[in-house]
């Protein structure tokens, strides 16, 4: 046996035993840390020994969200394709940064490029970049957005930084996601600039209240962020609506769609994000809803010179300009594995009538999950799913807000693993189905959990 066989044994029993492994991880820190040298080895370790100690020390602080029972914050599992190229990826090791490092590297992330284009439905000649997640995907795309508002002003950006440039506005739907923001305090915009958008309907803006922030300065260079799928209850713009008003007033459009750009990809979804295709860059994951491993964050825009503009650089000992595509002419990494790949592994697995059936598959999950445990009693349906998220609250018999402790419960049980959130100044249970692997029975699972934590805490509480 060497390494390799050792760690490919040890992922194929982690992976066989994610049906009965509880979901939540139980060791303390101290189970971690104790099995591994408690200071910097003086002399080096055999590899197998470092491999089985590393798989020793990791085990009882594994969070089980490969499984088909984790349905906290926003997280997928991997696909077997997926999961097996991203582990080729390691072992070729390739640096995917110019297609003369790694001419597979390049050439395989331009069809992995030409299939994502064409399985989220949006232009065929758009620029991608691939990179390691939403965060640094808004990055990219909204440096792209910097590059475009401030050159129709005669602002070189990437030349003279932002000191002396005209004031970019940022008008972002006011339930954007904190990645957003982040990116923004990067790109030297920082926080406070962003005017938060709202309207009547929860988590959508208002054409109304946008025309009037697009009127309060028409001249400014702006840019407009919407969501496709809020984090809470995956509420989606008006595209449609939204972009052409905001791009007649010279405007650029990005889209936060970490998970709500697959939406797109299904035909029975793609009326929640009509008109998404209109906009001018957008943000997603591989790793949410696709399910890839992680690391696989996809920054695209309508704009490949604004795209290109604001990441390439040149150094003279680089041997670039062939034909096919540098991406490091799109990405803000230098070197960088061929992280592309594993999202082609996933595509074609699924083509896109497995894709469809599978963001289909997760959104009725996640209503069959919503709807077992919304009639159990003393709890309440707050946000029944109209894509995969959903949000209910638990009271006990006084009145209390008992969310948190009812998620606790439920987490402790090892049964299943949900998260907890704010919505409208209330403790909420949040419910999200993003995995390809969950089952029928994962949700009879999950829901009998719940009503076994509620029923807990109620006797405790009475
Ligand atoms: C997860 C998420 C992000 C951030 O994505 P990362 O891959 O974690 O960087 C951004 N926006 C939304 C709506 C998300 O759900």
């Amino acid at each position: 046996m060497d390494s390799l066989d050792i760690a490919f044994a040890e992922a194929r029993r982690y992976l066989a035993s994610l049906d009965t492994r509880p979901v939540a991880s139980r060791g303390t820190p101290d189970d971690m840390r104790s099995m591994l040298p408690s200071h910097f080895p003086e002399h080096g370790m055999p590899a197998n020994d470092v491999v089985r100690a590393i798989a020793a020390a990791a085990e009882p602080g594994l969070t089980a969200n490969a499984s088909g029972r984790f349905f906290a914050w926003v997280k997928g599992g991997a696909l077997p394709a997926a999961l097996a190229t991203d582990i080729m990826c390691s072992a070729w090791d390739q640096n995917a940064v110019l297609a003369s490092t790694s001419p597979a590297g390049a050439v395989l992330e331009e069809v992995a490029g030409q299939y994502l284009l064409e399985a989220l439905g949006l232009p065929s000649d758009a620029s991608y970049a691939f990179v390691t997640g939403c965060q640094m995907a808004h990055t990219t795309a909204l440096a792209a957005a910097r590059h475009g508002v401030l050159a129709r002003q005669g602002w070189d950006v990437e030349a003279k930084g932002l000191q002396g440039s005209p004031a970019i506005r940022i008008l972002a739907n006011a339930h954007h996601h904190s990645s957003v923001t982040r990116s923004l305090r990067l790109l030297g915009l920082g926080s406070d600039c962003i005017e938060p958008l709202g309207g009547k309907a929860p988590g959508k803006v208002d054409t109304d209240v946008l025309q009037a922030a697009l009127a309060q300065a028409p001249d400014a260079p702006t840019i407009v962020i919407l969501n496709a799928g809020d984090l809470n209850i995956g509420a989606c713009d008006d595209f449609e609506v939204l972009c052409p008003i905001s791009q007649a007033s010279g405007a650029w459009v990005h889209v936060d769609g970490a998970f709500g750009l697959w939406a797109n990809a299904s035909p029975r979804l793609t009326p929640l994000v009509k008109g998404i295709a209109l906009a001018d860059s957008w943000a997603t994951d591989g790793h949410k809803w696709l399910n890839t491993p992680y690391d696989c964050g996809m920054a695209i825009t309508r704009d490949p010179q604004a795209h290109s503009a604001a990441m390439r650089m040149t150094a003279a000992y680089l041997n670039s300009g062939g034909p096919v595509r540098d991406p490091m002419d799109f990405t803000p990494e230098w070197s960088r594995r061929a992280r592309s790949l594993p999202t082609l592994a996933a595509l074609m697995e699924l083509g896109r009538d497995g894709l469809a059936a599978m963001v289909d598959r997760c959104c009725d999950h996640a209503v069959a999950i919503y709807d077992g445990i919304a009639a159990l009693d003393g709890a309440t349906g707050i946000a029944r799913p109209t894509m995969n998220q959903g949000l209910i609250r638990f009271d006990a018999k006084n009145g209390n807000n008992i969310s948190d402790a009812v998620v606790a419960a439920i987490n402790a049980s090892g049964e299943a693993f949900l998260s907890g959130g704010t919505w409208n100044a209330e403790r909420v249970m949040r419910i999200s189905v993003c995995g390809w692997n969950t089952s029928a029975n994962d949700v009879a699972r999950t829901v009998a959990a719940a009503g076994k934590a509620l029923s807990q805490l109620k006797q405790q509480a009475d």
